[in-house]
């Protein structure tokens, strides 16, 4: 039987209506929306278009959104200077700076001076050791939006074999973590790992987020297994694909992830989703 998609952007347009009313009673109770500053530097086509959606979608939930475009000879110290500003802005609970940043500015230097309460990317080293520690953190998006994907088809993790493959600190990292929290038995691949389609055929669970278009294959895929697909890759045809050889793999999962409209959208919604738990003073989660 083929697999059953996760449709993530049907999942997010429902949790984007839920965070929609959360906010409109936080207005009618206290008298403020949340607020989201995304800061951009430079001309990347690519974070322009991913600065643009992430505002788009912050307005359309209701809440406060601030468009920081700053020139690409940008200085650390001015950068720094505008990330302490949003600290201490009672319109701001969130903070988002897009990345890359130019040469001239370190990035850890940046995402570590975001207060770590306002940090809606969970980037900051304060809510990634909490993560680690098993202590409430702001957790970062894309991982987020992965257990949410997972716990829409209500699937119980205890006990599971899962491997995530790639180890970026963004996504691999703390999506093994928050499965490992879930009690699954979970496997990190990388690019040094041996007999990846081995270790990919043992698991219950496949979180892919390489970067390689369709690497993973269909006939690695487990019957029966749960396929998360984190992977955005442009083909040279301009089509958007995932990591994960989607139509093979399909014949074996129980359930999918397309690449677009997949993980994609609910990275966005757990955006709003931060930054509202943080206007609301709720910021910290433990696991999911
Ligand atoms: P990174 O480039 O930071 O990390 C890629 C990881 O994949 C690394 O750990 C790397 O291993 C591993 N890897 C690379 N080649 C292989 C291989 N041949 N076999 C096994 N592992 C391999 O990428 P990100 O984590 O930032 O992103 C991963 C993908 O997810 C990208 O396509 C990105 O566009 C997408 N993405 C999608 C998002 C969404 O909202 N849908 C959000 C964020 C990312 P090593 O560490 O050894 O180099």
């Amino acid at each position: 039987m083929p697999a059953q998609l996760i449709d993530g952007k049907k999942l997010a347009e429902k949790l984007q209506a839920e965070i929609a009313s959360e906010v409109a009673a936080l207005q009618k109770a206290k008298g403020f929306s949340p607020g989201l500053a995304v800061v951009l530097v430079g001309d990347n086509e690519a974070s322009k278009v991913y600065v643009r959606n992430k505002e788009a979608a912050c307005k359309k939930a209701g809440m406060y959104a601030e468009q920081i475009n700053l020139p690409a000879s940008t200085s650390q110290a001015e950068l720094l200077s505008l990330i302490e500003r949003l600290n201490q802005s009672f319109k701001i609970h969130g903070i988002l700076v897009q990345l890359p940043l130019p040469k001239q500015i370190d990035s850890q230097k940046i995402l570590e001076a975001i207060d770590p309460k306002k940090d809606a990317d969970g980037f900051h080293p304060v809510n990634m050791g909490n993560l680690l520690i098993g202590k409430p953190a702001v957790i970062p998006c894309t991982p987020l939006g992965v257990m949410k994907m997972i716990e829409s088809i209500g699937y119980a993790l205890d006990g599971k074999d899962a491997i995530v493959v790639g180890r970026s600190n963004i996504v691999g990292k703390p999506v093994a973590l928050l499965l490992m929290q879930r009690n699954a038995t979970v496997t990190i691949a990388h690019s040094k790992t041996r007999d990846l389609p081995e270790k990919v055929r043992r698991a219950d669970i496949v979180i892919a987020a390489i970067g390689q278009p369709n690497f993973i294959k269909g006939d690695w895929i487990k019957e029966g297994a749960i396929v998360i697909d984190v992977g955005m890759n442009r083909l040279p045809t301009g089509k958007l694909c995932g990591d994960v050889e989607f139509g093979e793999a399909s014949k074996r999962a129980a359930f999918i992830t397309p690449v677009p409209g997949g993980v994609g959208p609910m990275t966005i919604t757990m955006l709003l989703w931060n930054t509202l738990r943080a206007a609301k003073g709720t910021a910290p989660q433990r696991g999911h």
